[in-house]
């Protein structure tokens, strides 16, 4: 078994963005793919941001036993952790970066214990947020609502996680993400 890196956070606090800047700096990370039954947004590309399946493939999937854990984060739509992308990734000697849900989060720490570092990425505020999923401009107002109200229920798990770091300066934040996982891969 290889090490693994989660990240968990409210929708909006940065946790992307910090763990694109990660991918860059570490070539021997590698960010796993996650399976979501929603629709491409954006610039996304199937393979590279999710794999994009249709509800009924989703669930399929689910029956076929293909997630290492799989959550309805969202009303209607799910996001899972294939075993494929896993297994792909550690084949290579790779280590795994997941960006997942908190509750995610928490099932992946379960299951890889002290192979793996979770991080939960916290805004500033709530208020902060919101501004920054409209800023992101990638979601429709109700979609933005939905996401916001659920923050406030999702802030309350990050005592879980291994490491908090607050996404208030983006420089502070992505060096504390840095000293973090240099620790854990030191360790
Ligand atoms: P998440 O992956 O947690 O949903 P993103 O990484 O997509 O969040 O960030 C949400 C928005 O907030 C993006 O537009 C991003 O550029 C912006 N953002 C990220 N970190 C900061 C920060 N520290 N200050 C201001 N804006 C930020
Ligand atoms: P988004 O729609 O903004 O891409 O993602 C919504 C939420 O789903 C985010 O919190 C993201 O981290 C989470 N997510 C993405 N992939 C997975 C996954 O494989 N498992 C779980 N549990 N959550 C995921």
């Amino acid at each position: 078994m290889g090490k693994v890196i989660i990240f968990s956070a409210p929708s909006g606090s940065g946790k992307t963005t910090i763990v694109r800047e990660l991918l860059k700096r570490f070539p021997q990370f590698e960010f796993s793919v996650s399976a979501t039954s929603r629709a491409p947004r954006g610039c996304e590309r199937h393979g590279c941001d999710y794999h994009f399946m249709t509800h009924e493939e989703f669930m399929r999937a689910v029956a076929e036993n293909r997630f290492v854990e799989w959550e309805e984060v969202y009303q209607g739509t799910c996001y899972g952790t294939l075993r494929s992308e896993v297994e792909r990734i550690w084949a290579k000697g790779n280590i795994i970066v997941f960006d997942v849900d908190v509750i995610g989060g928490i099932n992946l720490k379960r299951i890889f214990g002290d192979d793996a570092c979770s991080i939960f990425v916290m805004p500033p505020s709530i208020g902060e947020l919101r501004r920054r999923l409209v800023c992101r401009g990638t979601d429709a107002p109700e979609v933005i609502d939905r996401r916001v109200a659920k923050a406030e229920y999702e802030l309350g798990f990050a005592p879980k996680f291994d490491t908090v770091i607050v996404n208030d300066d983006l420089e502070t934040a992505k060096a504390e993400a840095l000293k973090v996982i240099t620790q854990f891969l030191n360790r």
